[in-house]
């Protein structure tokens, strides 16, 4: 549910604008003096601001320049006169909207919910999904280098995590213990192919249910190892 700051000081005013609000599900909160709802919306989570201009404590131009400094919630902004309106708009303190009173409450709720949308989608756009290889259960989040089976996480030490979704990114195909040494790490291998024969070990007693009868990682004899799709 978004949560709405009402910066006001004209009581009845307010609590019209959180009624409406309300009634589209919005979480509303008043703040009466500037002061007050610059430190709610600092300090408390808002997803949109709706601020008068002339308010005791401190002036909607003062709230709206220090909201901004720190976040980057829409803020509506209301006034009586059309004039200074105008004069908000030139300053350029970056307000996201702005409106005469009065207004229809109706029309208020229809700009805080198109700003919230807008908003929303800005943020969105921003969050980037995480890299996820899934295969069977198996769910390797290579972003925060994660891996659950079966829902479950595991841990897994960096070489392990490297060679198991190796693997998984290229299913199907058949690897030598070289290949794999050289592909993970990084270096040409004479005689430590060993190595990748314990770690393969140790990612199955992770990964599989029955380790003698793979069901991930299957053992090709004399070549190497393939991960089953
Ligand atoms: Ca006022």
């Amino acid at each position: 549910m978004s949560r709405i700051l009402i910066i006001e000081d004209e009581e009845a005013i307010a609590e019209l604008e959180k009624d409406y609000l309300e009634l589209s599900e919005f979480e509303v909160e008043i703040a009466n003096a500037g002061d007050v709802g610059l430190d709610k919306a600092l300090k408390e989570q808002f997803d949109l601001v709706v601020l008068d201009l002339m308010l005791p404590g401190m002036d909607g131009f003062e709230v709206c320049k220090n909201i901004r400094e720190e976040k980057n919630i829409p803020i509506i902004m209301v006034s009586a006169k059309k004039e200074d309106i105008d004069k908000i708009r030139g300053l350029g303190l970056g307000a996201d909207d702005y409106m005469t009173k009065p207004f229809s409450p109706s029309e208020l709720v229809a700009r805080v919910k198109a700003h919230l949308a807008r908003y929303n989608r800005l943020v969105g756009s921003h969050l980037k999904e995480n890299d996820i290889v899934e295969i069977r259960g198996i769910r390797i989040d290579k972003t925060a280098r994660r891996v659950y089976i079966n829902g479950e996480e595991k841990a897994f030490t960096t070489k392990e995590f490297d060679l198991l979704t190796f693997l998984a990114e290229n299913p199907n195909h058949v690897f030598t213990k070289e290949e794999l040494f050289r592909e993970i790490w990084d270096m040409d291998s004479i005689g430590d192919i060993a190595t990748v024969t314990v770690h393969i070990k140790k990612i199955r007693e992770k990964i599989e249910f029955d380790t003698a009868n793979p069901q991930y990682i299957e053992t090709i004899w004399g070549v190497g190892y393939r991960f089953k799709i």
